[in-house]
């Protein structure tokens, strides 16, 4: 079993349509050479189209930092799966830690977006990840499961196959504090048992698990080296493109 490395940026609400472009150019100039990893970034929803432009040809993909459950209608202010694969995405976040603290986003809402991005051809970057309150009272693995079995509810192992997971300690993320390399492997290790749980070891084997929250060049060479992280996904850090590029580039 081989799970590839992937190593995803994302810019959050930050960077103009302008600065978007020049980051993406930046990083397709110092990645080109890069191979054997796979390497996205998701730029604010404005940025997509102009950004996707400039990595066109590259070893670059363009991810969706959020998207809707319907394809179209009445939902002001939503993009839907198919207007992002066609705007140039491949992949979408969803159920980031921000968006379940400020837009009420939940287990139901995650498993509704999984499936119609899966349905429009993007893959799903699923973003779970327990509090500091309840890693403090010894909650973490009770709700990474109820993450698993609610986000991931009713898949089948043919979706499951299009899926990449993101654990991000809520506690972690933007913080400046890391989740150690041993507690980052410990929690990878759980959510891979309960993927074997429900789907099996094949699977479970194959599903890659990526680490969030605080990634930066100085950590990141250490949380690769465990044997269940098989990624990043990379906010603040991902905004430079010289940090991101030693990111993607992590010793082995
Ligand atoms: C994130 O936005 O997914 C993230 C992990 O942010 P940061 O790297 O800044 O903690």
């Amino acid at each position: 079993m081989t799970r590839i490395p992937c190593i995803a940026g994302n810019w959050k609400m930050y960077k103009t349509v302008d600065e978007a472009v020049e980051t993406a150019a930046k990083l397709k100039e110092a990645l080109h050479n890069v191979s054997g990893r796979d390497i996205g970034i998701a730029p604010p929803f404005v940025s997509l189209v102009p950004v996707a432009e400039v990595i066109k040809g590259s070893n670059i993909s363009l991810i969706a930092q959020n998207v809707f459950w319907e394809d179209e209608g009445a939902y002001t202010g939503e993009i839907s799966p198919t207007m992002l694969k066609n705007a140039g995405c491949t992949c979408a976040i969803i159920g980031h830690s921000e968006r379940r603290q400020y837009f009420g986003e939940t287990n139901e809402t995650v498993n509704k977006k999984i499936n119609k991005c899966l349905d429009a051809g993007l893959m799903a970057i699923v973003c779970i990840g327990e509090s500091l309150e309840e890693r403090e009272s010894g909650n973490t693995f009770s709700v990474l499961e109820t993450q698993v079995s609610e986000g991931f509810s009713a898949l089948s192992p043919d979706q499951m196959e299009k899926i990449v997971i993101a654990y991000e300690p809520v506690w972690a993320i933007g913080t400046g504090k890391t989740a150690t390399a041993s507690q980052a492997q410990e929690a990878h290790a759980f959510i891979r048992s309960k993927i074997e749980g429900h789907y099996g070891k094949a699977i479970a084997d194959e599903i890659r698990i990526l680490y969030g929250g605080s990634v930066k060049p100085g950590n990141v060479d250490e949380l690769m080296a465990e044997k269940d992280v098989d990624g990043a996904l990379v906010g603040g850090a991902s905004l430079d493109a010289g940090s991101f590029a030693r990111i993607v580039q992590f010793s082995s």
